[in-house]
C-alpha cells in the first residue's frame, strides 16, 4: 500500500528549521510508503519557498508536488491588504512553472476571516480569479472552506472547471458535500475524523463513493486525535487511512489502491 499526503504544508517552519530534519522527515515518510506529498502555498512570501522543496527533496522514494495559490488568511501583508497586482504576478509564476505545479491551491473563501477583516469581496475576486487560471493552465484547484459552503458551491457551479479538485479539509452534511461530488470534486479527508464528536462528517465520510476520496494532514495543523498539543505531521496521513478504513466497508487494500488512482487521476505528473 502507498499513501499520498495531498495537503501538507511542507515548508512552514515546523518541518523546515534544517535541511536535515526535513531529509530525515522525508525518509521516515518513505519507510512508511507514504510516497508523495502535495504541499499548497499560502501568499507571495512562500510560492517560492514551496517550488524550491518540490525541487530539491522529491527522490526516487518520495515525491513532494508543489501548488501555488493565494490562501484567504493571506490576503494581508503586514496588516495592508495585498494589491490586485499579486494576482498578475501569481498567474506569472504559474505559467513559468506550469510543469512543476500540480494545482492552483490553496485558494477558498473563509467566513469567519471575511467577517473579522471585512474582505468577502477581496477573497471572492482573488478566489474566482483562481478559479479562471486552473481553467486556463488546466489544473485543478485546492480549495479552503470554513462556514464558506454558500459562497463557494454557486462559484463553481458558475464557472465548470476542466480538472476540478478537491475541497480540502471537508466538513459538512452528506447534502453539501453531494453538490462537490455533483460537479465532480473530491473532498480531502483529514484528521476530523478521528475524533467521535465531529459526527457529521463522519457520516458523510462513510456515505460518499470511494472515487471522490483523498487523504490528507494539513500538518503543521490539525493534530489529530490522541496528538493534541503536538504539530501535526504528514507521517499521521496513515492514521487517517486508519480511522477511514475503521468507518468504511470495504477492506484496506480496496481502499488504499482506490485512493492512490485517485490521486493519480486528479494531480497527474507535472
Ligand atoms: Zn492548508
Amino acid at each position: 500500500m502507498n499513501f499520498t499526503d495531498s495537503h501538507c504544508h511542507l515548508d512552514f517552519n515546523e518541518f523546515t528549521e534544517s535541511s536535515a530534519q526535513l531529509t530525515h522527515l522525508l525518509n521516515e515518510c518513505a519507510d512508511k510508503k507514504i510516497t508523495r506529498i502535495i504541499v499548497p502555498s499560502v501568499s507571495p512570501n512562500n510560492w517560492q519557498s514551496v517550488l524550491n522543496i518540490s525541487e530539491q527533496y522529491s527522490n526516487d522514494n518520495i515525491k513532494i508536488s508543489a501548488a501555488l495559490g493565494l490562501h484567504p488568511w493571506f490576503l494581508f501583508d503586514n496588516g495592508t491588504e495585498l494589491p490586485n497586482t499579486v494576482l498578475n504576478d501569481l498567474a506569472k509564476l504559474c505559467k513559468q512553472n506550469v510543469n512543476n505545479i500540480c494545482a492552483i491551491g490553496e485558494t477558498g473563501i473563509d467566513s469567519i476571516i471575511a467577517e473579522k477583516c471585512n474582505n468577502l469581496a477581496q477573497q471572492l475576486e482573488f478566489f474566482n480569479f483562481q478559479l479562471r487560471l486552473a481553467n486556463t493552465l488546466n489544473k485543478p484547484v485546492i480549495i479552503h472552506h470554513r462556514k464558506s459552503h454558500h459562497h463557494i458551491i454557486p462559484l463553481l457551479k458558475s464557472i465548470k472547471l476542466n480538472k476540478q479538485g478537491v475541497i480540502h479539509a471537508f466538513s459538512g452534511s452528506y447534502q453539501e458535500a453531494k453538490q462537490y461530488l455533483d460537479l465532480g470534486f473530491k473532498l480531502g479527508v483529514g484528521g476530523t475524523i478521528t475524533y467521535p464528536r465531529a459526527k457529521k462528517t463522519i457520516e458523510t465520510i462513510k456515505k460518499i463513493p470511494l472515487s471522490s476520496i483523498v487523504l490528507e494532514t494539513d500538518a503543521p495543523s490539525m493534530p489529530l486525535n490522541g496528538y493534541q498539543g503536538q504539530h501535526n505531521s504528514p507521517l499521521r496521513v496513515v492514521d487517517v487511512f486508519e480511522a477511514l478504513c475503521s468507518i468504511r466497508k470495504e477492506d484496506k487494500i480496496e481502499l488504499s489502491v482506490s485512493i492512490e488512482s485517485n490521486i493519480k487521476r486528479l494531480f497527474s505528473e507535472n
